[in-house]
């Protein structure tokens, strides 16, 4: 299949697809198309960079073409907040002259907009699947006229351990509907998942081979763990690269990244499983805008953005699965473009750098940098040991405990000194009042004298109940 117009696709999305520029069908938009737009179910093994996104909502979008307005017809499942968003902006590319509409149900946002959502029908619900949970748990949250579900990065959403939520997701969903499910590799947890969902499916390029995308130079740089990070600043100050996404293998790993690059004065910003939604968003913006020259990323947001302009991939950490590092890699040579992908190697990452070799059918150059000296000192110790960084945790929140604690006793001293304050003032009160005859306390047995004529009350004595039951003598009055 050699161009749009021969998929016959409505002529407004064929008109959206030209206005993006696309020249023609990938090969799995070529695939895919033809099949889903006959109402198939699909089974695709494609990655980031395929062109997949189009390739399942090009044949959704034209079947909804005649659908009412209001109404929630499709429901697209994806494993992290950055992908959704990436959906949603090419569904509002492609949709963008018809009136479907479309919205993101995912976390660490508020909820009160996408229970819009859910109550307006948006056409087209994007969303991730502990989020939607959230919402499946309130009366608004129904999907009666849903006919389309597209799994998304199937494999990693097991990766994530989102299997047992998309299970559940099912449940709510209405059981005759047409599913497009889309995974990158097909582990047997993912063939299991999707021989539950799919009826009859077309099964596309399963057989192939995950490998990365076309245009990609692929080199190792291998280098001591300890010097990983101003080997990175050097091939930045050299001009190696303009900008680059790094990845590394921990949240701690990409904070201590970014400090050494701050301090060393390149613009960097960072993005992992700690960071809010707004500080994401940031980083992301500001990367594509070019604020930042490094953006420094674990795996979490490997496969969820999309930074088309994107030259350089640096694996600051040899990703543990052959899987990541296609999928990472994939992230430089979208479509037709090209990038570079370098992958810093230390000796203890070796086995599983011949791990991704041997996925990818070859073994990738290894490069020596000339003028970076490999037998300099590191400048400062770059990771924290987990003990370390555990004690000073616990050395931290024992402080907070013990301030916590001393606060405590304050208060509770302070109410003490108030209440014995009160007690004194009561007991001062009847010497005080002016119809006391006498001072009350050290009156003592006196005080039946002291109330006042016509007072009221029939029952004599009374009064002596007025200010702190003492006895004679003024000590503790007898019960
Ligand atoms: P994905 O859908 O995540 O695989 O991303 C593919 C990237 O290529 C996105 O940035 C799309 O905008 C772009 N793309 C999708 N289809 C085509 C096409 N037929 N020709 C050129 N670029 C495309």
């Amino acid at each position: 299949m050699s161009s749009f117009a021969s998929l016959k696709l409505h002529p407004t999305l064929l008109q959206a697809v030209h206005e993006l520029g696309w020249p023609k069908p990938t090969p799995i938009q070529a695939d895919a198309i033809p099949p889903a737009l006959e109402g198939k179910d699909l089974l695709a093994c494609a990655s980031t960079g395929s062109g997949k996104t189009a390739a399942f909502l090009l044949p959704i979008l034209h079947q909804l073409m005649s659908t009412p307005r209001g109404q929630t017809k499709v429901l697209v499942l994806t494993p992290t907040r950055e992908l959704a968003a990436q959906i949603l902006e090419d569904l509002n590319d492609l949709a963008v002259h018809t009136p479907i509409t479309g919205a993101a149900i995912i976390g660490g946002v508020r909820m009160g907009p996408q229970e819009h959502a859910f109550r307006s029908g948006a056409t087209v619900l994007v969303a991730t699947p502990g989020r939607l949970l959230d919402h499946f748990q309130h009366p608004y949250a129904k999907l009666p006229h849903l006919e389309y579900l597209v799994l998304d990065e199937a494999d990693r959403m097991l990766d994530m351990g989102f299997l047992p939520d998309i299970r559940k997701v099912l449940r709510h969903l209405p059981t005759k509907r047409q599913t497009l499910f889309f995974s990158a590799t097909m582990p047997d947890p993912i063939v299991t998942l999707s021989r539950e969902m799919l009826k009859q499916p077309v099964t596309l390029n399963l057989e192939r081979k995950a490998a990365p995308a076309k245009g990609i130079t692929q080199a190792v740089y291998p280098v001591s763990q300890e010097l990983k990070a101003s080997l990175l600043l050097h091939l930045l100050n050299k001009g190696e690269m303009a900008e680059a996404l790094v990845f590394t293998r921990t949240k701690h790993r990409t904070n201590r990244l970014a400090e050494f690059l701050e301090k060393s004065g390149v613009p960097v910003a960072r993005i992992h499983g700690n960071r809010s939604q707004g500080q994401r968003t940031d980083a992301l913006d500001g990367f594509r805008e070019g604020r930042y020259r490094v953006l420094a990323a674990t795996d979490i947001v490997a496969r969820g953005i999309d930074v088309t302009a994107l030259g350089h991939v640096v694996n600051f950490d040899v990703p543990a699965m052959p899987e990541d590092y296609i999928h990472r890699v994939g992230r430089t040579a979208r479509a037709e473009a090209t990038g570079d992908a370098f992958t810093f190697v230390c000796p203890e990452e070796e086995a599983d750098l011949r791990a991704i070799e041997k996925a990818i059918g070859r073994r990738l150059p290894r490069i020596t940098v000339p003028d970076f000296d490999y037998k300099a000192k590191p400048v400062q110790r770059f990771e924290v040991p987990i003990a370390e960084r555990i004690a000073a945790i616990r050395a931290r929140k024992a402080e907070e405990r013990a301030r916590a604690k001393a606060k405590l006793e304050r208060k509770a001293q302070l109410a003490s000194e108030e209440a014995d304050r009160r007690t004194r003032k009561d007991a001062e009160r009847p010497a005080r009042s002016p119809h006391a005859g006498r001072p009350g306390p050290s009156g003592g047995g006196q005080q039946g004298g002291s109330r006042p004529a016509g007072s009221g009350g029939g029952r004599p004595g009374r009064g002596r109940r007025r200010g702190p039951r003492r006895g004679p003598g003024g000590g503790p009055r007898p019960q």
